[in-house]
């Protein structure tokens, strides 16, 4: 009856001292690995956006200014058609 409980209590020791080995080689890994993932990150927190707004491209649009085929009603004001002889606004006559 002595001799099973040491070997009980001999297995239980070996257990336990294989579970050390495994956590120390496990937290060897998983502390190298989250060394890399620290790096990486310190990395690629300096790295500028990706999507960059583009600058605007001079020349590709025509300049603001007033639309050639309209024109302004010499007696309410509003924005008329150039080939319009009556204003839609107020009727006078262009
Ligand atoms: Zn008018």
């Amino acid at each position: 009856m002595r001799g099973i409980f040491l070997m009980i209590l001999g297995a239980i020791m070996v257990i336990f001292f294989s579970w050390t080995i495994i956590c120390f080689f496990l937290g060897i890994f998983t502390g190298f690995i989250g060394f890399l993932v620290f790096l990486y990150g310190l990395i690629a927190s300096d790295r500028p956006p990706v999507h960059r707004p583009a600058p605007p491209q001079h020349g590709t649009q025509p300049p603001p200014g007033p639309n050639p085929v309209s024109r302004y009603c010499p007696y309410c004001g509003q924005n008329i058609p150039q080939d319009s002889r009556v204003c839609p606004y107020c009727g006078g006559d262009q």
